[in-house]
């Protein structure tokens, strides 16, 4: 290899894989929670894209969009908000933020890829906690442990969790919360498809963060930190500063002004969630988990062939094996449309007899 690559990149960098993600091609797309609906805006979306002044920066605060997200997330006055191209990029700043010699960023694990990948990137130490292998609970015990043997800076929870898609206990993510010397970040990135939140209780070592990603806005790459203000004063530091562009920020406030479209299909995905469930508890064969988000985890007897079989048919879904070994032979499909979720369910019925 060039030697100059050997000498300077960071060897954490060298090691690294980076995030891979696969074409999609003419697939039917059930691999990435996006929200697979149309909606019939588009003519009045492109005329509201008339105005935007790209000769301009955008406005640094995008103070219309905050004001928007605070509406329709029902975000507590007392809180304050930061954007992020995307919360991936918020775990970024709170990375940058945070971290320091010997600094840890600590999660439960199997969860969010990116807390990893984020703190390694920065060169920040990574500690994951295993959940508990049966129903993917958080293992009080073994989490409080470690939060005390290793200080950490950054605890992430996701609230419900990728890809398990369960809620934690209220109880243990308290325990957590006062434990924890530095700053626990709620993710509730799936908050569209449950009914729990932290957004309205306010410790002051609490930080919240939403995306309207699985809210059918993916392509937007929007997301939010909201929190006590002088911890997101400190973080906002970090933030390079027109870091949402002036065509997200006409987009992101038309698409909340609409927000009670977004709020029907999000419905319909919960309803067509429950029966995706059903169906897919009825196979013999496949073991299912409960969902507060809008996809699903199931166990095959052999998760690679599936996912391959299903991939040659048009079907992309999720292949979780290998990736954690409670996950072996685990499967995430995305909840699409109704027509969707029956091509997947007759595809699997079909490849698993
Ligand atoms: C999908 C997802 C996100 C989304 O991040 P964006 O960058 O806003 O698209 C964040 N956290 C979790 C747990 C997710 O599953």
């Amino acid at each position: 290899m060039n030697n100059a690559i050997t000498d300077w990149i960071r060897p954490e960098i060298q090691q690294l894989s980076a995030y891979h993600v696969p074409e999609p091609g003419e697939a039917i797309k059930l691999d990435a929670m996006e929200n697979p609906y149309q909606w019939d805006l588009i003519d009045k979306w492109l005329q509201t894209l008339q105005s935007a002044a790209l000769n301009r920066y955008p406005d640094p605060a995008a103070r219309e969009v905050k004001q928007q997200l605070r509406a329709v997330m029902q975000i507590p006055d007392t809180m304050e908000v930061i954007l992020g191209n995307g919360s991936d990029e918020l775990i970024q700043m709170l990375a940058l933020t945070l971290n320091g010699k010997g600094r840890i960023l600590l999660a439960p694990e199997p969860s969010f890829v990116m807390y990893r990948l984020i703190a390694q990137v920065v060169g920040m130490q990574y500690v994951g906690v295993p959940l508990n292998p049966n129903n993917f609970s958080l293992d009080r015990v073994a989490m409080l442990d470690a939060i005390k043997t290793h200080q950490p800076a950054l605890v992430f929870l996701a609230y419900p969790n990728n890809p398990t898609g369960n809620l934690f206990a209220l109880e243990d993510i308290e325990a957590i919360i006062e434990t924890t010397p530095g700053v626990v970040v709620i993710d509730e990135a799936y908050a569209p498809f449950t009914d729990k939140s932290f957004m309205s209780r306010e410790y002051s070592n609490v930080l919240v963060m939403r995306t309207v990603s699985k809210l059918r806005l993916a392509g937007l790459r929007l997301g939010l930190l909201a929190g006590p203000q002088d911890w997101l004063e400190q973080i906002d530091k970090t933030r390079l500063p027109y870091n949402i562009n002036v065509l997200s920020q006409i987009s992101a406030v038309f698409a909340l002004q609409h927000y009670g479209v977004l709020e029907k299909q999000t419905r319909q995905i919960r309803a067509d969630r429950a029966d995706l469930l059903e169906q897919l508890k009825a196979i013999r064969g496949v073991q299912v988990w409960p969902s507060e988000t809008n996809f699903i985890l199931f166990r095959v007897a052999d998760a690679l062939a599936v996912f391959n079989e299903l991939k040659k048919q048009g079907i992309l879904i999720k292949c979780l094996h290998g990736s954690h070994p409670f996950l072996e032979n685990g499967l995430r499909v995305t909840v699409g449309t109704p027509e969707e979720n029956r091509a997947f369910l007759q595809a699997l019925r079909e490849i698993i007899v």
